[in-house]
């Protein structure tokens, strides 16, 4: 039987839209023989201008206490992580300064903002010209995501697609290579992320087209579930080795202290 890798996308009840500690995350996990997850919750934002979904500062302490909790429970390995949005109006400052905090195993770097987050593909806005529109600019901000340097796995890279709405792949062969030969500059890696089955996209991010690019590019693979449930750890992870299998993935990278290890898939 094939066995499940590490899980590397969890939050927790700290970012006011998840359920469960950490210690319930790795009993699920150890429950799935998966032997490891990181938990990343939702960064902080300094002055947060939604404070509905993300874990506030005053929070930051209480969450590195119940990572610790749950590492010492010895059910599985449990990493610190933390999912740290790319937000073009806050310097880069300020997510090192929390990722400076602590001894991490590995920051997740995500863009949540932008019109494609709620744009539903029936909208009478959701014309070709701005998706198209769309899709560039968020392309276009996961390049400068790469560039600062900041993150070690980039988190469901075609997010853009969240709601269902997919872009043609003539537009995406133009302007997501670039955004990955960004990525591949700076040895990041990028997870398969498997809660876009659960999405609009109904697909894992990114695609198999994408994974097929990246694995051109040697980008190293990670899974996540970007599980806000327990009940959510590891979910869709045995097609999500598929898929990278079929992209010609046979390794995934493992993270200790930031430095990432290529282990076998199988
Ligand atoms: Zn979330
Ligand atoms: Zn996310």
């Amino acid at each position: 039987m094939n066995s499940l890798p590490p899980d590397y996308h969890t939050h927790t009840y700290l970012c006011r839209h998840a359920g469960g500690i950490p210690l319930d995350y790795a009993r699920a996990a150890a429950e799935r023989g998966i032997p490891e997850i990181a938990c990343t919750e939702h960064i902080p934002f300094p002055n947060d201008p939604d404070p509905a979904i993300r874990m506030p500062h005053d929070d930051f302490q209480l969450y590195l206490r119940l990572v610790r909790e749950a590492q010492e429970a010895g059910l599985c390995r449990v990493l610190l992580g933390i999912e740290a949005d790319y937000q073009w109006d806050l310097v880069p400052d300020h997510i090192r300064s929390i990722v400076d905090m602590a001894d991490f195993d590995l920051v997740l770097g995500s863009i949540h903002t932008g019109p494609f987050w709620d744009l539903r593909p029936d909208h009478p806005m959701a014309t070709a010209d701005y998706i198209e529109q769309i899709n560039r600019t968020y392309y276009s901000r996961m390049i400068e995501l790469a560039r600062t340097g900041l993150y070690d796995v980039c988190a469901h890279f075609d997010l853009v697609k969240r709601t269902g709405i997919h872009a043609p792949e003539t537009l995406l062969a133009e302007i997501v290579p670039p955004a990955l030969d960004a990525v591949a500059a700076t040895g990041m890696a990028i997870e398969i992320n498997t809660s876009g089955n659960n999405h609009g996209a109904a697909e894992a991010y990114p695609s198999a087209y994408i994974l097929s690019l990246m694995r051109e590019r040697d980008i190293p693979i990670t899974f996540g579930s970007d599980a806000h449930n327990p009940d959510q750890v590891g979910q869709y992870f045995a097609q999500a080795i598929q898929l990278a299998q079929e992209a010609g993935y046979t390794h995934r990278a493992e993270f200790r202290q930031r430095k990432p290890v290529l282990v076998s898939i199988q």
